[in-house]
C-alpha cells in the first residue's frame, strides 16, 4: 500500500480504469492490420515496485508494440556500447517544439535535437549498426530481454505505415546529407523499425520503468540492463524530452521522467520507488495515449509522485 493513500494499489488501479474508461477521445495510429477487433478500446494500467511487486488492472495480458518507448532504451544501449562522447557528437540534448517525426529542426540545425525524437533515434540506430553490423540487432534484443525479464519478441503484424516509412526514410537521408550517419541507411532503418515493434504487456512495461527506477537492475530477475553511470542521462532526457513538444507541460503537471509510443503505451519512472505504465491506443495529436496522459496526471497528483513534490 502506498503510505500516502488509504487505498491498496490494486483497488486504486481498478478505480482508475473505471474513472477514465469513459474517455474515448483520440485516434488510433498505424496500419489497421496491426489492430485486432476492439483493440482501440483496450485499457490497462500497471505499477511495478523496486522490491518486485507488480499490480495491474484492465487488459493487462494484451501485448502491444512499444514504438517510441524504445527510444530511451536504445539511447542507454548506445551509451553502454559506445560512449557518451561518441553518442553526443551526433545527437544533442535539447527539447524540441516540433513533432516527434519533424524534419524542420534537422534542416536548420544539421544535428538531431535529442535521442527521444525520430531523427535522434535513427541516428542512434545508425551508430549501433555502424559499430557492429553483425551484433547490433542481438545487442538490441538482448537489452530488451534484460528490461522485460524474458526474451524480447517482435509484434507479428505491426509494420510501419507507408507514411511513417517515407518520413523516416527522408529523415535518414537528411542525416546522411549532414554526415550524421553513414551510407547504410537501410541497415539503420531496419534496426530502428525493429526496435519500434518490440512487444510488451502493461505489467512488463511497468517492469521496464521499475528497472530504471531501481538503478538499472530488473527488480524481479536481478539482472542489470544498463550501466549505473548512464541512468542519469537516460532519465534526464526522458524528463526534458520524452513527451516531445509537450515535455514542458508534462514536467509541470506530472513531474516524472516518461516516454510514450504511438502503439498506445506510456511509461513513467518514480526514481527509487517504482515504474508506472498505461496502455490505451487512442492518441492525442502529439502521439500520446489520451487515457494514458489523463491517468498519469491524476495518479501523480493523488499519490504525490512528482520528483519535486506535489502541487
Ligand atoms: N514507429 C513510429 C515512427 O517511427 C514510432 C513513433 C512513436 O511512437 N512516436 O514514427
Amino acid at each position: 500500500m502506498d503510505p500516502r493513500t488509504a487505498t491498496a494499489p490494486d483497488t486504486y488501479l481498478r478505480e482508475l480504469i473505471e474513472r477514465f474508461g469513459p474517455l474515448r477521445d483520440g485516434e488510433v495510429s498505424g496500419p489497421t492490420e496491426a489492430l485486432e477487433d476492439g483493440e482501440a478500446e483496450r485499457f490497462a494500467i500497471a505499477m511495478a515496485t523496486v522490491d518486485g511487486h507488480v499490480f495491474s488492472a484492465g487488459d493487462d495480458a494484451k501485448e502491444f508494440a512499444i514504438q517510441s518507448i524504445s527510444k530511451p532504451f536504445l539511447y542507454g544501449l548506445a551509451l553502454d556500447r559506445l560512449s557518451r562522447r561518441e553518442v553526443h557528437r551526433k545527437v544533442s540534448v535539447e527539447p524540441t517544439t516540433e513533432a516527434f517525426n519533424s524534419l524542420t529542426e534537422l534542416e536548420e540545425d544539421h544535428l538531431p535535437y535529442n535521442p527521444m525524437i525520430n531523427s535522434g533515434a535513427i541516428a542512434i540506430s545508425a551508430m549501433l549498426h555502424h559499430a557492429d553490423r553483425q551484433q547490433a540487432d542481438g545487442w538490441m534484443m538482448g537489452m530488451f530481454g534484460d528490461y522485460l525479464g524474458r526474451p524480447a519478441r517482435l509484434h507479428p503484424r505491426a509494420t510501419d505505415s507507408t507514411e511513417t516509412a517515407h518520413r523516416n526514410r527522408a529523415i535518414a537521408h537528411l542525416l546522411r546529407h549532414f554526415d550524421v550517419i553513414g551510407d547504410d541507411i537501410d541497415g539503420a532503418l531496419r534496426l530502428y523499425n525493429r526496435q519500434c515493434v518490440v512487444t510488451a504487456d502493461v505489467r512488463e512495461l511497468a517492469g521496464m520503468a521499475a528497472t530504471l527506477a531501481n538503478g538499472g537492475v530488473h527488480p524481479r530477475t536481478g539482472r542489470r540492463a544498463i550501466r549505473q553511470e548512464h541512468l542519469r542521462d537516460v532519465l534526464t532526457l526522458m524528463f526534458t524530452c520524452g513527451m516531445y513538444d509537450t515535455s514542458g507541460s508534462w514536467a509541470y503537471s506530472v513531474g516524472l521522467p516518461a516516454k510514450s509510443g504511438v502503439g498506445g503505451g506510456i511509461l513513467a519512472v518514480v526514481p527509487g520507488r517504482m515504474g508506472l505504465a498505461v496502455y490505451s491506443p487512442r492518441l492525442d495529436p502529439h502521439g500520446h495515449s489520451v487515457r494514458g496522459v489523463a491517468v498519469l496526471k491524476a495518479w501523480s497528483r493523488e499519490w504525490d509522485l512528482g520528483i519535486f513534490g506535489g502541487s
